[in-house]
């Protein structure tokens, strides 16, 4: 499968071997068997392989996304979970015990710092943070630490870590290393190849790309799935057909869609940084953003995603009646859809580098709508404030 392109790649994934182009949506919670010794033949087998046995367990339709994400990701098996943060969460607890250290880079999905905040620390397990920046990073790592857990590139400021050099740190010491993949989403970066254990996808995002469905996604090597599968049995989770239907059907245009995003993202990233209401913009595909030469080195693409610092003279009142005056870009969370988007982002909450330093920043998604178009929305919002 790795020979052929990704485009060959993304039209094949997931699907049935002859009759229906497409894996059909199969519902069910009993799977009936012919005899006691086939039921006792298959909870045997199941623990080490997939093999049909409840619905809890998965089905035709979940395995097929399971293995479009697994080939997607370069990894051994995939695991679904209701949501991204449902994949993290499994996935801490699938690997971690008390008495264990987590080590976090700062400036990730917020939730997932919460989470280690008001649950992780109360079944014993600490945390602590270290800079994308920090050259001297593993000088946080303590002898109880047992994973390292990055976003790279983060979803705010696009910071990217050098994944095959932490990877040959956490190797030494026998330390997991577990990336967030949402921003690469499996195509525009593989951490797994870089060195990575784990990597989790929220295939809200990109994967589902039509801002209709939610989901998670975690793909893991051989050595570790194992785990991973116990704890997802564990904690009772699974996915519903219909979901995972979507987002294999997302995928077909995954490397279109991001194709565009990208292509608009840079080309709108390019204007607003010449803009004169504009003091920064962060987006790793354009050349002078400090993560340019990483990306370029370990990405093969860039998504939607474009922060900008506005300048710090102007009053957050007026920009924010601006934003309220955008016309193409939607207030709300989430992005990967189809449609842009734009949001402030708090730099004290999500921890972000040189956070007393940041001024007002604004996440746009650009979307699927002409580019032409969105920057005159936006062009509107800047003249309304200035
Ligand atoms: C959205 C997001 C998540 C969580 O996904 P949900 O499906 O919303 O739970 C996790 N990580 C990153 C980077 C995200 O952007």
């Amino acid at each position: 499968m790795s020979s052929v392109s990704r485009a060959t790649q993304l039209a094949s994934l997931g699907r049935p071997e002859s009759g229906w182009a497409n894996t059909p949506i199969i519902k069910g919670s009993t799977y009936l068997f012919d005899s006691l010794a086939q039921w006792r033949a298959a909870r045997a087998q199941r623990d080490t392989d997939r093999v049909l046995s409840y619905g809890a367990r998965g089905n035709e339709t979940v395995y097929a996304l399971e293995d479009a994400i697994t080939a997607i990701e370069g990894g051994y098996r995939s695991k679904l979970f209701p949501t991204g943060l449902a994949a993290i969460a499994t996935t801490l607890l699938a690997y971690l015990k008390a008495g264990d250290h987590l080590l976090i880079s700062t400036g990730i999905y917020e939730p997932m710092r919460i989470l280690c905040e008001t649950q992780l620390t109360r079944f014993g397990i600490t945390y602590s943070e270290f800079s994308p920046t920090d050259p001297h990073w593993e000088c946080q790592l303590q002898p109880a630490t047992r994973m390292v857990y990055v976003e790279s590139p983060g979803s705010l400021l696009y910071d990217m870590l050098d994944l095959p050099a932490l990877s040959q740190i956490c190797k030494q010491r026998d330390i997991l290393l577990c990336a967030d993949n949402t921003w690469g989403s499996g195509i525009n970066y593989q951490p797994l190849n870089l060195g990575c254990d784990i990597s989790i996808v929220a295939a809200t995002k990109y994967f589902g790309g039509h801002s209709d469905v939610m989901m998670g996604s975690v793909t893991t090597g051989q050595d570790c799935f194992a785990q991973l599968e116990q704890a997802s049995i564990n904690l009772g989770q699974t996915v519903p057909a219909e979901d995972a239907f979507l987002v294999l059907r997302g995928l077909r245009t995954l490397e279109l869609r991001l194709q565009r995003h990208a292509s608009s993202a840079l080309r709108i990233a390019q204007w607003l940084d010449t803009h004169h209401a504009v003091k920064t913009v962060f987006h790793p595909a354009l050349p002078g953003d400090p993560n340019h030469a990483l990306w370029q080195r370990d990405a093969t693409g860039s998504n939607g995603l474009v922060t900008i610092e506005f300048d710090p003279d102007l009053s957050s009142k007026k920009i924010e009646d601006a934003i309220d005056g955008l016309h193409l870009f939607g207030i709300g969370s989430s992005w990967g859809g189809y449609e842009s988007l734009a949001l402030p982002a708090d730099p004290q909450r999500t921890r972000l580098r040189n956070s007393e330093q940041l001024g007002y920043l604004l996440r746009l998604h650009i979307g699927l709508e002409d580019p032409a178009d969105l920057m005159r929305d936006l062009d509107t919002m800047f003249n309304s404030i200035t």
